[in-house]
């Protein structure tokens, strides 16, 4: 049964938000105050800056203290959501390693902690929009009986088709909602980032 390496997951995640900070910058250009690239690319550069300082320990407190330097470092509306998307994974880990019963429990406590956050209802365009789909394809497919890596794939999927689905929506939460209807036809940033969430995962778990 294969694991989730969580620094490989935060690494990988960390080298597409560099890879992609310049496109982030540019959807939040369009709808909001074009920090989002730059808040995710520095946040996570700061995750992996201090995984290196730290002994390594086991999964849960890897991925609570990624939450604790992501919501001091990215700052914005994203830094205390995906802050509060680590911490929340991480308290629901209860176990030495990220199987994937232990990732669908966790992915869904982290979206829970979002929801909580920042009380995002499906449609509102946001990174909800992206990891609802995400979380729901992911459970289904292991009930399926399909094995990690098959599931995050339906994760991703969902995730992109989610993010896509946010262009034709109209902003109701976050910076962008005060453009209301100007912001149709665009895409948003957080619910970009977060597909590069999943996609980190599926990629490490390869
Ligand atoms: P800011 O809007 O403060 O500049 P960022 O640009 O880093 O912060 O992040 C913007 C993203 O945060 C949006 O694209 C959206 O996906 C997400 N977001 C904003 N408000 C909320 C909310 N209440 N719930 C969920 N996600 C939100
Ligand atoms: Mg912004």
């Amino acid at each position: 049964m294969t694991d989730l390496d969580p620094i490989q997951w935060l690494s990988a995640f960390a080298a597409l938000a560099e890879d992609n900070a310049e496109l982030l910058t540019e959807l939040d250009a369009a709808i909001g105050d074009a920090d989002h690239g730059s808040n995710i690319h520095r946040g996570t550069a700061a995750v992996v800056a201090a995984l290196t300082e730290t002994a390594p320990g086991g999964p849960a407190e890897t991925l609570k203290q990624a939450g604790m330097v992501l919501i001091r470092t990215i700052g914005g509306a994203s830094g205390p959501l995906y802050g509060t998307f680590f911490l929340r994974f991480a308290a629901a880990v209860d176990s030495d390693s990220l199987d994937a019963a232990t990732f669908a429990k966790a992915f869904r406590a982290g979206v829970d902690g979002i929801v909580a956050r920042g009380k995002p209802e499906t449609g509102d365009k946001t990174m909800y929009d992206a990891l609802a789909p995400a979380v729901q394809a992911f459970d289904e497919r292991l009930g399926e009986g399909a094995d990690f890596a098959e599931s995050l794939d339906a994760a991703l999927r969902a995730a992109e088709a989610g993010r896509d689905a946010t262009i034709l929506m109209p902003a109701r939460k976050g910076r962008a909602s005060y453009l209301g209807e100007r912001s149709v036809g665009h895409q948003d940033p957080g619910a970009t980032s977060a597909t590069l969430l999943v996609r980190a995962a599926r990629e490490v778990l390869r």
